[in-house]
Parts: structure tokens; sequence; C-alpha cells
């Protein structure tokens, strides 16, 4: 029964989620299934990690081999997994450097240190003055300093003190950034291309262009938060890509291992990234040989499905579609390749989180964010046929809640 699995996790687990009532078992592809073997539609796969598809057979793969050799040495030593997928990584994106991380939070966080250290050794800031330049709206993780820069009182009330060393600028508004970019002690801009967990926000074409010209002009490191718009999610492999924008400083996380393992990543060049050295920096299981074999294995995936082109071309046909509903009820549609959300107009006493609920007696998972906005973000592997048969479920949903 899956009360029994609920009450279990609210007796022994932290409260710090408000899971929607399904407890899955398995998944395959764009498809989850709960313990009474009802299948689901994926639309959030786990916050954009399962790019790939649920236990995409080469990635398992790669997973299951590694693991039976050789899992974790630390960075003590050198291992024969490593350097390969170092390689591999720099080359598939382009920068001289990796460092290797586990979580999306963390990788933010390395970004920040190296971003410091580079004003410190390279732009002349005086020592503890450099500050980074953050948006309204942003989300980049959970942790103390990630916290400090947090806008949404949800995030950082109650865990004070803050991190010092941050101004706000709002989000899409290229003047107000250029006006925060006047100070000399600002190191860096960092910013998501597309802001997810806010609700989908997509900026105005040509916002990141000019922000990242104006942080060449003002000798400031453009870093780009890609943990959860990268890796082909917004039909590019990058969502900077849209913009043609190469970040300074690019932060990459969750589809690094198609959702199997925490994988993160730095990625930066030697001008940049050498300013960290030997004790600075590091993480236990960041680089293992295990993350290693499985995020060559997660990139190969995404080059050889084209899943970025897949991801564009489903966009387009799942925005289409959703805007051809006639539900009072949507307020909104928006989003870039396969990160879309709609925003509700709550009715009848009914919001997004009941659209949720009925979506999934229907077969499709989804989650609200913010109250009133559902975000649709299925695996990038999903063909027009489950698209559509999505597309009517939302539809049907809708109409059954408004009736
Ligand atoms: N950065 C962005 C843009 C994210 O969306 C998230 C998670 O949703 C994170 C960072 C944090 O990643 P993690 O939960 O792996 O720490």
């Amino acid at each position: 029964m899956s009360t029994n699995y609920i009450e279990l996790e609210e007796k022994y687990g932290a409260h710090n989620y408000h899971s929607l009532p399904v407890v899955l078992e398995r998944g395959e592809g764009v498809y989850l299934w709960d313990i009474e073997g009802k299948r689901y539609y994926d639309f959030l796969s786990a916050y954009s990690a399962v790019n790939q598809g649920h236990c995409h057979p080469k990635i398992i793969e790669a997973l299951v081999e590694q693991a039976k050799t050789l899992t974790l040495t630390s960075r003590a030593f050198y291992n024969n997994r490593l350097g390969e997928y170092e390689k591999f990584i720099t080359n598939y994106f382009g920068y001289d450097k990796v460092l290797p991380m586990n979580s999306g939070a963390e990788a933010d966080e390395t970004a920040i240190k190296l971003c410091r250290k580079w004003a410190y050794e390279k732009k002349g800031v005086t020592e503890n003055n450099a500050k980074i330049i953050v948006c309204e709206g942003n989300f980049h993780g959970r942790t103390i300093t990630i916290i400090s820069m947090s806008t949404d009182p949800d995030s950082y009330r109650g865990f004070g003190p803050y991190t010092p060393g941050f101004i706000t600028v709002p989000y899409n508004d290229i003047n107000s950034l250029e006006r925060a970019l006047q100070d000399p002690d600002v190191a860096g801009f960092l910013v998501e291309p597309i802001q997810g967990e806010a609700g989908v926000f997509v900026p105005d074409e040509g916002y990141l262009r000019k922000a990242y010209d104006l942080c060449k002009e003002n000798n400031v490191l453009f870093i780009a938060d890609e943990v959860q718009t990268g890796i082909a999610r917004t039909g590019k492999m990058l969502a900077c890509d849209h913009e043609n924008v190469r970040p300074d400083i690019l932060i990459l996380g969750k589809a690094l291992s198609g959702g199997t393992m925490p994988i993160s990543a730095v990625l930066a060049d030697d001008e940049i990234m050498l300013c960290i050295k030997p004790g600075e920096h590091g993480s236990t299981f960041g680089g293992s040989p295990l993350a290693a074999k499985v995020a060559i294995a997660a990139l190969t995936v995404v080059k050889d499905e084209r899943l970025a082109e897949n991801a564009d071309k489903m966009g387009k046909i799942f925005r289409d579609g959703l805007c051809r509903i006639t539900s009072k009820m949507i307020e909104q549609v928006r989003g870039k390749g396969l990160l879309n959300a709609i925003i509700i107009k709550p009715m009848k006493g009914k919001e997004a989180w009941d659209v949720c609920l009925k979506m999934r007696d229907n077969g499709l998972l989804a989650k609200p964010t913010h109250g009133n906005i559902i975000r649709f973000a299925p695996p990038l592997v999903i063909n027009e046929r489950q698209i559509k048969e999505a597309i009517e479920i939302i539809k049907n949903s809708l109409a059954e809640i408004e009736s």
C-alpha cells in the first residue's frame, strides 16, 4: 500500500519536502511505475537530472561495469578513469580544465570560490572584498552561502547569519546589471540562463549576450549556472548557446550522470582554474572512477541520440499544444526546449497542486513550484506520439478540474 511507504517517510524522515502522493518503484525512458504497477509520464525528470531517460541502458552498463571494478580511491591517488573523463568533458564543452564535484550546490560553491580567488590573484581586488552579482529569484542550491544569495524567504529565513559578498540585481534587467558592475570590487556575475526553480523565467532575447559583453568591459567573470538548463534541456547543449555566449565559468550537474548518482562539474580555462592550488579545494567523492565512467557515458548518449535537437523539436510541439488548450486556468505558457511551465489561475478553490493530483490520476507526474506554476520537463528522449498523449492528459485534467 502506498500509504505505508508515505507514512514511513513521514515518521522517520525530516519534513523538508512536500511530495506529491505517489510511490514509485521503477523507471524506463520517459515512464515511471508506482508500486501498484500504474504507469506515468515523468514530466519532472528529477528536476532535469534524467534528461537521457530513466535507467538508460548505456549509462547503467557503464555504472555497473565500473562499480564491479573500482568505485572510489579519493584524490589522494591517481586513478585510470579520471584523466580520460577530464579530457573528454573539457573537449566536449571547449574548456582547458574541469573541477569535478558531486551536487549542483557544491559546484556553485566551487565556482564562487574560484571567482573570488581569481579576483584576488588576477584582478587585484583587495583580500576579502570581492563581490559577486546575483539575480533576484535565483536558485543555486541549499548551502549557507548559496541561501545567502537567495531572495526567496523559504530558502533563507531562519538560517542566518548569512555569507556576505553578494550584490542582488533584478533578473533580465540589463541596466541594473550595468550599474552594479561599476563597483571595482565586483569579480563575477552568477546567472541561470533560464531561471528554473523560480518558475521557468526565460529572459529577453539578447539579455545574456549583453550581460556577457558588459562583464567583459568591466573585467568581471560571467558565471553560468547550467545545472538545470545545461546538457540539452533547452534545445541546445547549453542554454547559453542560444546567444553564442561562452561563460568564463560553467557550472554543470544533474544530467551529467543521467540521474544515476550525484555528479557535477565546474569548467574554466587555465587563467581562472589554476588560481586554485593543491589543498585549497576538493571532495572525497568528486572525480571518482565511478563518476568519471558514468559521466562519459551520460554525455555520449546526449550527443549520439541528438537530444538537444529532439528537445528543441518536441519543445515546440509541446508549447504549441499547450497554447491550444482552451482552459481558463492557464494564464501563461512559457519555456524553451523541454523546460516549460504553465501559470495556473486558481478556480473554484482549485490550485496548481490540485491540477497535479488530477494529472497524476490521469498518468502524468509534475509538481508545482512557487504555488501556481507547474513545470513540465520530461526526459529528452520523448517522442512526438508521447508528447501528444501528454498534452491530451494535461488538457483532460484541466477540463475535469474546471467542470
Ligand atoms: N543550480 C540550479 C540552477 C539548480 O536548479 C539546482 C537544483 O535544482 C542547483 C543548482 C542545486 O543542485 P543540487 O540539488 O544538486 O545541489
